[in-house]
């Protein structure tokens, strides 16, 4: 399998004191699915941040093995990294489909209408709720549409922050059913930020334990299916800090 993505001894620094990031190195195949899991400040959001070119780092960044290390964010979406951030960050003004419409605005309008209509068939909670500004979906809604916003824009990677957070474990479920049926049926790449393993697993061929802005430990969900494993691994990586 060929890397899509190499994540090469990439650091992160906010000021002065300790890096957030620091010489983390990952790939991800095409089509597959590679997990970052951490406690909260482990680094998680910077690293995608970086990668998605919306903050300054060291290191490199290689997609299809082109340095895209000093492109601007607008650049790397055109080359397919989507980036869908922690806490959605969907225009609450705007309706859902234009909301959509935002995620891809890079693409031709056929194409981005194309796209929308994908959208809106794999989620028809909020296809129901095209018209309807975004602020009045549910939690679980937003998130559909944030994840929705990430696919009008036709990735080769997504890089999904948390998709989680905020959910209750039905509505979890629910997102997490339908990122495997994007996943079945076409050739999508995955980074996914998570801190709960159990529904990583779902999903997830590969996942990269940090703690403290660095990778302490690396299972694929293959190994993990064993309780015992799972177990350990949660005891060494996940654990109090
Ligand atoms: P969370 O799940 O809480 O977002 P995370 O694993 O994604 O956690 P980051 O958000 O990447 O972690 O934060 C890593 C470190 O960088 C933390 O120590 C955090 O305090 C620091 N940090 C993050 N954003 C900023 C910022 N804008 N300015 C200064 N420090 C920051």
């Amino acid at each position: 399998m060929n890397n899509l993505l190499s994540v090469e001894n990439l650091s992160v620094a906010y000021g002065a004191g300790a890096p957030a990031v620091s010489r983390v190195s990952f790939a991800v195949g095409e089509g597959s699915v590679v997990a970052l899991l951490g406690a909260n400040g482990a680094g998680k959001s910077s690293i995608m941040k970086a990668v998605s070119g919306l903050m300054p780092s060291t290191g490199a960044v290689l997609f299809n093995d082109e340095d895209i290390g000093s492109l601007p964010a607008r650049a790397r979406v055109a080359k397919g990294i989507v980036y869908v951030p922690e806490g959605r960050e969907i225009v609450g003004e705007l309706t859902v489909r234009e909301n959509l419409v935002l995620g891809g605005y890079q693409k031709a309008a056929s194409e981005r209408k194309r796209r929308i209509e994908m959208v809106l068939d794999l989620f028809p909670e909020i296809a129901e709720k095209a018209d309807r500004q975004a602020w009045r979906l549910s939690g679980g809604e937003q998130q559909m549409l944030a994840i929705g916003r990430g696919l009008a824009a036709d990735p080769k990677l997504l890089l999904l922050d948390e998709p989680s957070l905020g959910l209750a474990p039905l509505l979890v479920r629910r997102v997490f059913d339908r990122l495997a049926t994007i996943r079945a049926e076409s050739e999508l790449a995955i980074v996914l930020v998570e801190q709960n393993l159990a529904v990583t697993m779902r999903l997830c061929d590969e996942l990269h334990f940090l703690r403290g802005g660095r990778i302490v430990g690396h299972r694929s969900a293959e190994e993990l299916k064993d309780e015992t494993a799972r177990q350990e691994a949660i005891d060494a990586y996940l654990g109090a800090a």
